[in-house]
Parts: structure tokens; sequence; C-alpha cells
């Protein structure tokens, strides 16, 4: 008898996961809640995978001996519940394919910063001639590539509800960008739920493997004075270089590591403002760590192209420069672009409140914004926040009347910022989809 397992999800890691085990000799079943893409469809139906869709045949999934669950399922779901009261272990997709690997992995999480973070690791080592794949929320999933290809390395991006299904897996080189609330409702609205889950990032290290962490993090100072660190920790922030770790003395960024040392401008930088120092200091010592060469190094982060939806600087309408940044979902990340972008500023802001305490961009706000678009269906909060605090506090319903609206209210010289602090869901299809119709109305302008 095969053994069974389920695969809850039929998404890009669930489909990878799903051909994976076949190919490794299990009974497979795949079982999604909604409908699958009919991309995914066709996959499973010409690999004569097992499936189901807008469904989920419970005596049929507990059948299993293992399942692998999508990270958009929460843990609360009376399935999962179900499935882990019968002691059925439930993992994620990065833990199920790491079983069927040898290759070192730099796995990549954070609040913020991971995908920045991530792509930028993969560029400087694929530049450098290595042989290293991408994976995690990003491109292929890793189960797919585990299947079909033969990396010797790989850069994982792991969001915390990836790193909820991860028991055993160990990674050679660990980054953790920051700590700050986000998918609190996912955690009981605890802090320490959230943080514990970032942690299991170094869960099962060895001596010799490397923990890089920002150290100007506050949570995450306290939390590691907390635990026993085994890796070797590497420390990066603004503050002198530790050795081993990264800082900045002079306007340069200076990476200590392995005997190595390693300086460059932050000028000279592809990736500019504070949050992306932090995220080249980390690419860089994890490159470093892969004994990456200072020129090779050097070259990919002063060329790297950035990232779509991130303080994208897209165009420029009349002296007004447009920044599209979809992609800032939390109000922390909002805070580091009205930190690094040029003022005035009109902010256009909102989108679906994940319970957001925006106290903290007050000060900025005072400082640089000169006019907020509000863009949700329910500003109220944002209202409540800001009215008083910045000149102008404008309503649009659409990403039409908001890019027309904030181009009428700002001037030559100035910057228009897509900054939401908010996720999408209430006027767009995702993230991409109110970047894409952001810049549409720009190049309509
Ligand atoms: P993630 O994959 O963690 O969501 P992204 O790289 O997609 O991160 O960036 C998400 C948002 O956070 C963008 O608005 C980006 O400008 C901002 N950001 C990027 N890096 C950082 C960082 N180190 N700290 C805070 N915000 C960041």
């Amino acid at each position: 008898m095969k053994t069974k397992i389920v695969i809850l999800g039929a998404g890009e890691s669930g489909v990878g996961s799903a051909i994976l085990a076949q190919k490794k000799g299990y009974a497979v079943f795949v079982s999604d809640l909604g409908k699958i893409k009919e991309k995914y469809k066709n996959v499973l139906s010409q690999k004569k995978i097992d499936f189901e869709e807008s469904r989920h045949s419970e005596s049929k999934i507990l059948e299993a001996e293992t399942v692998v669950k999508s990270p958009g399922i929460p843990e609360t779901a009376p399935l999962i519940q179900k499935l882990k009261s019968r002691q059925i272990p439930v993992i994620s997709e990065i833990e199920f394919a790491g079983r069927f690997t040898n290759a070192k992995t730099i796995c990549i999480t954070g609040s913020n910063g991971k995908t920045t973070t991530t792509l930028l690791t993969y560029h400087i080592l694929k530049n450098a001639g290595l042989n290293v794949g991408l994976a995690g929320n990003v491109g292929q999933s890793f189960a797919w590539q585990v299947a079909e290809k033969q990396h010797d390395i790989y850069v994982i991006e792991l969001s915390s509800f990836q790193l909820d299904g991860m028991f055993d897996f160990r990674a050679d080189v660990a980054v953790l960008l920051n700590i700050t609330p986000d998918h609190l409702d996912r955690y009981g609205n605890s802090m320490q739920n959230y943080t514990d889950s970032k942690f299991r990032i170094i869960q099962n290290q060895r001596a010799n493997d490397y923990f890089i962490f920002c150290a100007d993090d506050e949570i995450i100072q306290k939390e590691i004075k907390k635990r026993e660190i085994k890796p070797v920790a590497v420390p990066f922030g603004v503050s002198d270089p530790k050795s081993p770790g990264a800082g900045i003395a002079n306007n340069k960024m200076i990476i200590n590591i392995n005997q190595k040392q390693f300086s460059m401008s932050i000028l000279d930088l592809s990736l500019q403002g504070k949050h992306n120092t932090y995220n080249s200091m980390a690419a860089g010592i994890a490159s470093m760590v892969l004994e990456i060469r200072n020129d090779q190094l050097r070259e990919s982060l002063s060329d790297f192209k950035g990232v779509e939806h991130r303080l994208e600087h897209f165009l420029k309408v009349h002296g007004i420069e447009f920044v599209n940044d979809s992609k800032a979902t939390n109000v922390n990340s909002t805070w580091y672009a009205l930190e690094s972008i040029r003022q005035p500023i009109v902010w256009i802001a909102g989108g679906i409140d994940k319970g957001n305490d925006y106290s903290m961009l007050h000060a900025l706000v005072k400082e640089k914004v000169k006019a907020i678009v509000c863009l949700g269906k329910d500003n109220s909060k944002l209202h409540a926040a800001f009215d008083g605090i910045a000149k102008n506090v404008v309503d649009a319903a659409s990403m039409e009347e908001a890019v027309k609206a904030a181009y009428y209210l700002a001037r030559n010289g100035d910057t228009v910022l897509l900054s939401p602090a908010c996720a999408s869901f209430d006027l767009f299809e995702n993230y991409e989809d109110r970047g894409e119709q952001f810049k549409n109305e720009v190049r309509n302008l």
C-alpha cells in the first residue's frame, strides 16, 4: 500500500507538492474548497493526479497519513482542527519539499521586505553564476522545482503562514528582516504568537548555520535575549558594523563576515531608502556567507532593477513624480515609503484596514504630506486619524478618481505616492491589480 498524502489547496504550492508527492511514490489526493485555476487543473489531469474542487470530501481527507496545507488556510479551520485532533500531521509545502532535497537554503522572513530581499539575493547569486532557484511566495513553488529541477541553492521567501507548518526543516542561512504587527487576526491578536512564528525560521539550525537579523528591531532584540541562539548570529543595522555583522559608517555600508570585509557607498545601492539599505545589508551578508566575491556583490547591488509595486518610481507627468507602492499593505511599510520619498507628497491611502494604528504616521504626515486621497469603501478610520493633521483629506471611489484628485492637488516638483497601508480587496482583485490600475490612470493623464 502506498502512503496516502492529501494536499489541501491547489494553487502554485499545492500543485507543486502534488507533483513531487506523486514522483516520490505517494498516493496523492488534492482537494480545494474553491475553484482551481485552469492551468493547474490541466497539470493535475495530465499527470493523472486525483483531485476535487469546490468541496472538501472529509472522509477521504481524514484517511491521509500526512496533509500538506496551503498557507492560505488558517489553522483554526474546522477541518484542520479535526485532522490535528486525530494526530494527522499537517505540514507546509516548504517542509514537505525540504525532505527531498539536499540543496542549500537561504530562507528569508520578516513582516516587510521579504520579496525585495529574496529577489535581490537571488539576483546576486544568479549573477555570480551559481545554480540557484527562487522559491516561496515568488515564482515557481519550491516543491515543483524539487520535483523537476536540480538547483544547488534555493533562496526562499517564507511567510509566517508557511513557517507555521514547518517542523524539521533546517535553513542553512536564515534572514529575519523585522517584526511589526501584521496578520494578527491569524495569531489570536497576540504579538508573541506572531513573533514565535517568525522565529521558527531558526528552529533546527546548527552551530555552523547563519542567522542574519536586524539589530535595530526592538522586538527581535528582545526575543534574542530570551532565546538560546545556536547558529552564528549576524546582526545588521544603521550603527557601526560589528564583526560578524553589517552597519553604516561615513555613508558606507560595511559588512564583516568570515574574516572578509565588504564596503560600498549607500548612494551606489540601486535600492534607495532606509528600509532598502536594510534589505541590501541582509542580502549582502547572505551572499558573502556563500562566498560571493566583493566585485560581483558590488555590481549586483548597484544594478538590481527593483521590484514592481514596491516604491516603484513609475512616471513623471508635468514635473510630478508618481510612485507605485501598492504592495504596502500595512502601516509600517507605508512609514518607510513616506520616510524615503521626496516631499511635498500627495498620498493615496486606504482599502481594507487590518486593525491599523495610524499614530506612527502622524509626525511624517505633518512634515511631508500636503494632501491625502482616501481610496477605500470605508474611509472613516483614515479621516479620524488624519483630519486636521493633513491640510486636505479627500475621498475617491475609484482609482481613476483618486489619480485625478491627486494630480489636481499636486504641483510641479511634488510626488504622488500610492502607499495604501491597507489590503486591496474592497475595490481591487489584489495589490497587483491596484498597482496596475494606478499606472494605467497615470498614463491616461
Ligand atoms: P513582503 O514580501 O514582506 O510583503 P515586499 O518586498 O513585497 O515585502 O515589500 C512590501 C512593502 O514593504 C513595500 O511597500 C516596500 O516598499 C516595503 N518594504 C520593503 N522592505 C522593507 C523593510 N525592510 N522594512 C519596512 N518596509 C519595507
